[in-house]
């Protein structure tokens, strides 16, 4: 018989199984990762080891949105228009979740940031190429089915249109098309909120046809932007999960129909801190109204490269600052499990995986 147990640091609550719908491929990189490929192309980087490359990529204080994007173009150029890259930073992303207890993961990104073909314009300055944004999704597909093979973790898709760039977004539309269901579940809509998509006929037009093809969509709205953003995802665009949507709080009526039609807030903690879009004093956070209410809600990453974070870390600022608690974190992963875009036979494996693995009884036993 074993000797009395060593004084090991009791396990966290959130060990358990995690379902996660808010990441972006690209905030996601492993720092090695980009200087592999910056010394491989020749592409100068600000540092070249993974410690100081991330003390040049995370911070720790709010920044603005152009000092965040600004952090993007120091490592984009190592790993957009190259193959391999393309390919190995989703295939390290669903390793990455898996490590931390992701068992399904939906990843976001935008095909033609990743890109660096003559049709559309070369995002990061970097020298022209010949990968197209069809490419990159096809890449992306084998990176996270190798992965899902490799980790035992379900990892999906989604395609973002670029509120700025709506030349895009009709591409969008027939990517999300050609690879519905090949990995691809959804379309998302990121950017500068201020660039509202009334003014873009391309989204709507895009979201539209994503609707009567069965595309599930998503929308970041009310990060930083006003409710009506939010309105507009859900009336005009017919977002079935909002990105963040903290600021549906300033509107009440719109709140209350949102949670009537239980609609998922994809909710950030630590990003909503580091981007300014909440405030930083955590014990004020919209996700306390949401617990509160018993919304449906999920904790993610969004960006966890650029913050220095794994999962764990938001669910640490939930359960240290907001009340979070173990209870709370199964019914907002059930809830994440039952909003997520898989197809519905794979979603209710996911919810029995969970349902057994928190030792709970399905609500409503099908
Ligand atoms: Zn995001």
């Amino acid at each position: 018989m074993d000797q009395v147990a060593k004084a090991e640091p009791s396990p966290s609550p959130f060990d358990l199984p995690k379902v996660e719908l808010h990441v972006h491929l690209d905030g996601a990189i492993k720092p090695e990762t980009i200087i592999y490929f910056g010394k491989k192309r020749e592409i100068p980087l600000p540092a070249y080891t993974a410690e100081d490359l991330l003390k040049h990529i995370s911070y720790t204080e709010p920044l603005t949105l152009t000092q965040f994007l600004e952090k993007f173009a120091l490592y984009m150029p190592a790993i957009a228009g190259d193959r391999e890259a393309v390919r190995r930073i989703a295939y390290e992303l669903v390793e990455m979740k898996a490590k931390e207890g992701v068992i399904c993961v939906e990843v976001r990104y935008s095909p033609h940031l990743l890109a660096n073909c003559k049709v559309h314009p070369v995002p990061w300055g970097q020298k022209e190429g010949d990968l197209t944004p069809d490419e990159v999704v096809n890449l992306v597909n084998q990176g996270l089915q190798d992965g899902e093979r490799d980790f035992n973790i379900k990892a999906r898709s989604i395609l973002c249109c670029m509120r700025h760039m709506p030349s895009w977004s009709l591409e969008v539309l027939e990517l999300c098309k050609k690879y519905q269901n090949n990995t691809v579940v959804a379309m998302d809509l990121a950017g500068d909120e201020l660039l509202m998509a009334e003014t873009f006929p391309e989204h709507r037009k895009a979201y539209e046809e994503a609707e009567r093809c069965g595309i599930h969509r998503t929308v970041h709205a009310g990060e930083v932007g006003s409710p009506s953003v939010i309105r507009e995802a859900i009336k005009v665009l017919k977002a079935e999960r909002i990105g963040h949507g903290y600021k549906v709080l300033e509107d009440q009526a719109l709140y209350r129909e949102l949670l009537d039609r239980n609609i998922h807030f994809e909710t950030c903690p630590l990003s909503s801190s580091l981007t300014g879009a909440c405030d930083p004093d955590f014990t004020k956070h919209p996700i306390i109204q949401f617990m509160n209410d018993k919304a449906n809600y999920s904790l993610n990453t969004d960006d966890p490269l650029i913050f220095n974070s794994v999962i764990e870390t938001d669910y640490t600022i939930a359960q240290q600052f907001m009340g979070f608690t173990e209870e709370e974190f199964k019914r907002v992963n059930i809830s994440a499990a039952q909003s997520s875009f898989l197809p519905e036979k794979e979603k209710n494996e996911l919810l029995n995986k969970l349902y057994k693995a928190y030792e709970m009884v399905p609500n409503n036993p099908s």
